[in-house]
């Protein structure tokens, strides 16, 4: 097997250099895959910032992976070579603990992320447990699928875990690359949708993905008048916010889910959610297994990446306009 080559940030916050390595021999349970397609998560500028501690230097980011399989392990017997496939943010577990056998691998205590101490899809391969290598229907296109890897099945997850439905009045908080396919994907649900944006040039781009609401956050009174209504609010951004007007905003019942991990603790009254029974819930990625469900909900009602294309070779300038929230909605890096 040959050397594969990629793009790595060897220090926090550092840009991204051209970078190689010879990853050795295939391991019996593992798939190379050819990549096509990577998007650029927000998580993967956590990453190159150190902003969780979890960096391990250096490294090729990059987990929202398309590709077709270049190389086949000796033990491998659900992909095939040639196959298109998509990797998101995981690329092995355990395979033998209780969550791994549940089909929930993403609780795995020993998961391995693509991109912490292994090298991901900014790159031209990739190798990982062929159990992580999902096949993709025929109909998606690779750009605007590549961003459901990890974006997308981030928002799935959720809507379907707390049984979303027609009658259910979800609010999804950032429109950026996970909140643009939150929409899409409440809308497929059935759901009434609001989306909560920082961002007022956003709104008609909004109810075009879904939205029958929009609530600018920067208006304070805005987020007061929306008190008591939502069954489901899931808040993809990762700074602080007025998490108490968020609990309010919920119907007795209702959960607000993180995706995005605020830096500081969440103030939030206890009183507030006793006596309507709310929850405050956390959500992380989905088991391969529910990838593949998103992948046909996805290609079933037409829910794609809005994306913007750049060059493998100009990921910096990629993370910058990601650093910058001047993406609309997700950047896809391409070979
Ligand atoms: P993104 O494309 O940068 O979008 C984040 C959005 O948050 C922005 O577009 C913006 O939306 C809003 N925002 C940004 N700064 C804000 C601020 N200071 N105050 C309020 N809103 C702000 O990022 P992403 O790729 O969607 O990822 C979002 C977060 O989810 C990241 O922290 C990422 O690490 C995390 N994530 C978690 C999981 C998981 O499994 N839990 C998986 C993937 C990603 P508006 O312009 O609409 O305000
Ligand atoms: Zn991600």
């Amino acid at each position: 097997m040959s050397e594969i080559h990629g793009l790595a940030v060897h220090a926090a916050g550092a840009h991204l250099l051209a970078y190689k390595y010879d990853p050795g021999e295939l391991q019996a349970n593992e798939v190379e895959i050819k990549i096509s397609h990577c998007g650029v998560c927000h998580s993967d500028v956590h990453l190159i910032d150190n902003d969780w501690g979890i960096s391990k230097y250096p490294f090729i980011p990059g987990h929202e992976i398309v590709g077709t399989i270049v190389g086949v392990g000796s033990a491998v017997k659900d992909r095939t070579m040639g196959e298109r496939v998509g990797v998101g943010w995981q690329a092995d577990s355990c395979g033998i603990c209780e969550w791994c056998r549940q089909g929930q691998e993403q609780l795995c205590a020993k998961a391995q992320p693509t991109c912490v101490g292994r090298n991901g899809g900014f790159a031209d391969k990739v190798r990982v447990n062929s159990r992580f290598a999902v096949p993709l229907p025929s109909t998606l296109e690779s750009e605007s699928a590549a961003p459901l890897l990890c974006g997308g099945i981030t928002v799935y997850s959720p809507l379907r875990n707390y049984e979303v439905r027609p009658s259910s009045r979800v609010g999804v908080i950032g429109i950026g690359g996970l909140g643009h396919l939150g929409l899409q994907f409440a809308k497929a649900f059935g759901a009434e949708v609001t989306a909560f944006s920082t961002s007022k040039d956003k709104e008609a781009e909004a109810k075009q993905l879904g939205a029958h609401h929009f609530v600018n956050t920067r208006d304070t009174g805005a987020l007061k008048k929306v008190a008591g209504s939502f069954d489901l609010l899931l808040s993809t951004v990762s700074a602080d916010q007025d998490w108490q007007a968020y609990v309010n905003a919920l119907r007795p019942k209702g959960t607000l889910c993180i995706v995005g991990a605020p830096p500081s603790p969440m103030p939030i009254l206890g009183a507030s959610l006793i006596t309507s029974q709310k929850v405050v819930a956390g959500s992380n990625i989905g088991s391969p297994h529910e990838i593949s469900e998103m992948l046909d909900v996805a290609a079933r009602h037409g829910v794609k990446a809005v994306t913007e294309r750049f060059a493998m070779a100009k990921a910096n300038d990629a993370v910058t306009k990601v650093k910058k929230n001047q993406v609309r909605y997700r950047a896809v890096l391409t070979n």
